[in-house]
């Protein structure tokens, strides 16, 4: 039996085939699992072609995670597709390039920051409550937000939000029977990371600190983990967030 045999997920985030939720609907359709994607705007072009890539084209469905019409919408329009969901996948992030100026950014680039990359992931998991079975997961991507980083500046801020908020969902959903986790990967080269100014340094610093090394064109660690939690082989975990960056975050100098 595959690890995701009869699963019903949501799958956000698939822009192109570099990210990272590309590559965890491409493992979790390897493993059984049956996958809704979402996408919105000018963009939903691009993820209908990229889902053909995967190894069964998957349906996409629009999803602004700021569009109250959108989310509202959701349930309904997944339910064309499918009769409920196991789990739903969180890869969406997104800040103006004035929140990477931490001292000089505006409020309205933070709180486009904060909409879209933080809150996003209670709006989202509401949404999609209704469908949601006991046992289900809810899985999210963060860049570990203890730290201040070079150049992450208020995304670094709304990472932090983010990883809160997973929490409080942990407390939330957790009688519903439904798991809250997130996956704190490593550098890896997507279109949200190449948009970032000075991403590069990351990369530098992670190939030489990681003792496991790291490999910043490879989504696939990172999904791995995040299938792993979609599975049932993480019964009892919830507000948990499991580090998949080559042991960077373990290490005190390097
Ligand atoms: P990506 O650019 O491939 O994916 C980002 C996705 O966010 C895109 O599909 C985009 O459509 C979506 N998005 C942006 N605004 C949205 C909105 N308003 N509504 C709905 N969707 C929206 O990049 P990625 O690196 O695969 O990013 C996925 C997640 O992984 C993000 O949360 C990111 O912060 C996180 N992450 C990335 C890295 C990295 O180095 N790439 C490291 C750790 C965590």
């Amino acid at each position: 039996m595959a690890l995701l045999d009869g699963k019903r997920l949501l799958v956000t985030g698939v822009l192109t085939d570099s990210s990272i939720a590309f590559h965890v609907a491409r493992l979790a359709q390897q493993e059984g699992a049956q996958v809704v994607l979402t996408s919105f705007g000018r963009q939903m072009r691009i993820t209908q072609v990229i889902a053909r890539r995967l190894p069964r084209e998957a349906p996409v469905v629009e999803l602004d995670v700021t569009d109250a019409g959108h989310l509202d919408a959701l349930a309904g329009r997944l339910g064309e597709h499918v009769d409920g969901l196991d789990g739903v996948l969180h890869s969406i992030g997104f800040a103006p390039p004035g929140a990477f100026d931490f001292l000089g950014a505006s409020w309205d680039d933070v709180a486009t920051a904060l909409h879209v990359s933080a809150y996003s992931l209670k709006s989202l998991a509401v949404a999609t409550r209704p469908l949601l079975a006991r046992g289900g997961s809810v899985v999210g991507l963060t860049f570990d937000a203890r730290y201040a980083w070079p150049v992450y500046d208020w995304m670094g801020v709304a990472k932090a939000a983010f990883e809160s908020t997973n929490r409080y969902l942990a407390r939330d959903l957790g009688p519903d029977g439904v798991r809250c986790n997130l996956v704190a990967a490593g550098p890896i080269r997507t279109t949200a990371a190449k948009s970032i100014p000075g991403f590069e340094v990351f990369e530098e610093t992670w190939q030489q600190r990681a003792p496991l090394g790291w490999d910043v064109t490879n989504a696939e660690p990172a999904a791995r983990a995040c299938v792993a939690l979609l599975s049932d082989w993480f019964p009892a975990t919830t507000g948990e967030i499991v580090h998949v960056d080559g042991g960077f975050h373990a290490m005190g100098a390097g």
